[in-house]
């Protein structure tokens, strides 16, 4: 496992979402990449976005894909833009709690265990 993916896999293991973020210009880079993609920088730290974002886009899986084993269909996979790394968009599963999510909706998101193993659920936002 390369160490950019280490640190992905040991922060959903805290239970949090942890991303890369340039040390030089503050640019978020996901997925990680060797050097920033705005200023070519190639030092990054690894922070917590928190667990609020907004709705970037979503569909609804209705056919099964044979490489994610556990997932029974239909279900919503969503990429989410958090509040706390606005030049992010990270892939999540709605969860059971979620209806169908409109684009910009404001979501809170969790990192859960699912029947498709420790990933990235949200449902809509309610303060
Ligand atoms: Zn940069």
């Amino acid at each position: 496992m390369s160490d950019a993916l280490r640190e992905w896999v040991e922060g959903l293991h805290d239970g949090v979402v942890r991303l890369p973020r340039c040390t030089r210009c503050a640019t978020w880079n996901w997925y990680p990449r060797p050097v920033c993609r705005r200023c070519g920088g190639s030092d990054v730290i690894w922070l917590e976005v928190g667990n609020v974002g907004h709705v970037h886009t979503w569909t609804e899986v209705v056919q099964a894909v044979d490489t994610v084993e556990g997932l029974r269909t239909p279900y919503v996979a969503a990429l989410i833009t958090p509040m706390g790394a606005p030049d992010a968009r990270i892939p999540m599963l709605a969860a059971e709690c979620a209806r169908i999510p409109a684009i910009g909706e404001e979501v809170a998101f969790e990192v859960t265990d699912t029947a498709a193993g420790r990933t990235i659920t949200f449902c809509q936002h309610t303060r």
